[in-house]
C-alpha cells in the first residue's frame, strides 16, 4: 500500500493497518498518499474517462477517484453508490445572491440525503478491512444515519450516539429505521463525542466520527466531483457551512492535493461558514487563529450546532493551503436563505442554507467580487428537517421573523372557497 498515516502535528507515522484515530502526542493524523508515484499515474483525462461506468466501483462519484482517496481491492469496497450528486444553476438565487457565475452542488443528492455518505463509504470500507465487527459515531444526526445505514450494508453492528431532543426527525428515523443501537445522550452534541471516543477506547468499537481521517478522504471526493462538472474550471470562491469542520478540513486537503499533481493548477478561496450561536471557529479566524475557542453551540441549524470542533487544526490549515476565511451568519439569515433556496425549487436543510447566506453577506460586503465563479455546497436534504421548515413557514420558530412564509390556508369544500382562497394568486 502507498499511503500511510501521518501526525500532523508532530509528523510521526503509523501503518494504515493499525487502528487508531490520533496520534500518541495527540495530533491529527492524516491519510498521506505518495503523490511523487501518483503523479505520474492519475490525470484529469483518466478520472473523466470513467464517467458513465455503470459497474462499482467507478460508479460511484467517490471511488471513481479512488487513487486519491483509499486504494484498497475492488471487492473491499462498501457503496450505494454515493456522490454522482447534480450541480445547480439558478438565475433566481444568482439575482438574490448578486453572482452571475454561480454554482451550487446539492449533497443532499446523496443516498441518505447528506454528504456524510461520501466519507461514510470509506470509512466502512476501512472498518470492514480492518476487522472490526462494530462501528460508532457521535452525531448531530447525518452521520448516524449513513453510518446506520452503510453498516447496515456491510452487516457491522452500528451504534449511533445523538445529543437528545437535538436532532431533526428525519435524521433520528433514518438511524432507528436502518437499525443502528441509538443512544440519546441526555448532553450536547460535544458531551455525545467524548463519550463516543471512551466507549470506542474501552469497547473495542471502530470509531467513525470526522476525526477519523479515512472518511475525510472519501469527503474530498465533492471538489474532485465539482471539478470534474466544472470541467477543471477552478472556481474563485467555494462556500461551505462549517461545524466540526471535517468538510473543511477535506476540502483543503483536496485542493493542496490536486495542486500538487498537476490537476488544477491556482487554488480557489475556501470560505467557510458558522452559525452566529455556534462559531467557535469564526472567533478563532478573528483572533488570527492564535487561540482554538470553544462556546456553547445553540442554533436553528442542528447540523452545526458544534461548540468545540473536532478537526479545528486541519480546518485551520486548510484556510492557510486556499487564503480562506471564516464568515459567520445569523438564525434569521439561515432561514431566510433556506426559504429562498427552496423556493427556488432546489431545496436543503437549515446548515447547508448558512453556506448561502454566508456566500450573500460575503458578496455584500465586497469580499466575493460580483464576476467571480462561485461555488456552494448544499449539504443536506430539505426533507432532513421538516420541522424546522414547516414551524418557519407558520412562524413557529421563536424569535425568528418569517420573512418569506408560505402559509398553508385551510378551507371548506366548496368551490366558492378555493376562488376565494386563490384570490391575488392567479
Ligand atoms: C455534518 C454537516 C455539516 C457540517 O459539516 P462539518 O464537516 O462537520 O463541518 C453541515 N451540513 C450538514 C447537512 C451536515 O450534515
Ligand atoms: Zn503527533
Amino acid at each position: 500500500m502507498d499511503f500511510k498515516l501521518k501526525c500532523m502535528a508532530c509528523g510521526a507515522e503509523y501503518s494504515p493497518q493499525e487502528i487508531r484515530y490520533t496520534c500518541d502526542c495527540g495530533g491529527l493524523l492524516d491519510v498521506e498518499h505518495d503523490l511523487d508515484s501518483l503523479r505520474g499515474q492519475v490525470s484529469r483525462e483518466l478520472f473523466d474517462s470513467r464517467l458513465g461506468d455503470l459497474a462499482l466501483p467507478y460508479a460511484s462519484g467517490v471511488w471513481r477517484y479512488r487513487e486519491l482517496i483509499l486504494p484498497l481491492d475492488e471487492g473491499a469496497i462498501v457503496s450505494r453508490p454515493e456522490g454522482n450528486t447534480n450541480l445547480y444553476r439558478s438565475p433566481r438565487l444568482s439575482d438574490w445572491l448578486g453572482v452571475d457565475d454561480l454554482h451550487l452542488k446539492h449533497e443532499g443528492e446523496n443516498p441518505t440525503g447528506s454528504f456524510k455518505d461520501r466519507g461514510m463509504t470509506v470509512g466502512v470500507t476501512q472498518a470492514r478491512f480492518l476487522g472490526c465487527q462494530a462501528v460508532a459515531c457521535a452525531s448531530t444526526g447525518n452521520t448516524s444515519a449513513s453510518l446506520a445505514a452503510y453498516a447496515a450494508l456491510a452487516g457491522l453492528a452500528a451504534i449511533v450516539f445523538v445529543p437528545q431532543g437535538q436532532i431533526a426527525f428525519g435524521k433520528l428515523a433514518q438511524a432507528l429505521a436502518y437499525g443502528a443501537k441509538t443512544l440519546q445522550v441526555r448532553g450536547d452534541f460535544d458531551a455525545a463525542m467524548k463519550l463516543v471516543r471512551q466507549a470506542c477506547d474501552e469497547l473495542g468499537i471502530y470509531l467513525l466520527n470526522s476525526l477519523n481521517p479515512f472518511r475525510l478522504e472519501g469527503q474530498k471526493s465533492i471538489i474532485f466531483e465539482a471539478l470534474q462538472q466544472l470541467s477543471w474550471e477552478v472556481p474563485d470562491w467555494i462556500v461551505l457551512p462549517a461545524g466540526n469542520l471535517g468538510n473543511t478540513s477535506a476540502f483543503g486537503k483536496a485542493l493542496y492535493e490536486l495542486k500538487e499533481l498537476g490537476l488544477i493548477s491556482r487554488m480557489p478561496r475556501l470560505a467557510a461558514v458558522q452559525a452566529q450561536g455556534a462559531n467557535p471557529f469564526y472567533r478563532s479566524f478573528l483572533g488570527g487563529f492564535q487561540q482554538r475557542e470553544r462556546v456553547e453551540a445553540h442554533t436553528v441549524a442542528t447540523a452545526i450546532r458544534i461548540g468545540a470542533p473536532v478537526s479545528y487544526a486541519r480546518a485551520v490549515r486548510s484556510l492557510r493551503w486556499t487564503g480562506g476565511l471564516v464568515a459567520e451568519v445569523s438564525d434569521q439569515q439561515i432561514m431566510d436563505a433556506k426559504a429562498r433556496v427552496d423556493a427556488a425549487g432546489i431545496g436543503c436543510e437549515p446548515a447547508s442554507a448558512a453556506a448561502v447566506a454566508g456566500a450573500k453577506k460575503l458578496v455584500e460586503a465586497g469580499i466575493i467580487g460580483r464576476k467571480e465563479k462561485v461555488l456552494v455546497i448544499l449539504t443536506g436534504h430539505l426533507l432532513k428537517d421538516p420541522q424546522a421548515t414547516v414551524d418557519y413557514h407558520l412562524g413557529k420558530l421563536a424569535g425568528l421573523t418569517p420573512s418569506h412564509a408560505n402559509r398553508p390556508v385551510t378551507i371548506e369544500p366548496t368551490l366558492e372557497a378555493v376562488q376565494e382562497a386563490l384570490e391575488g394568486s392567479l
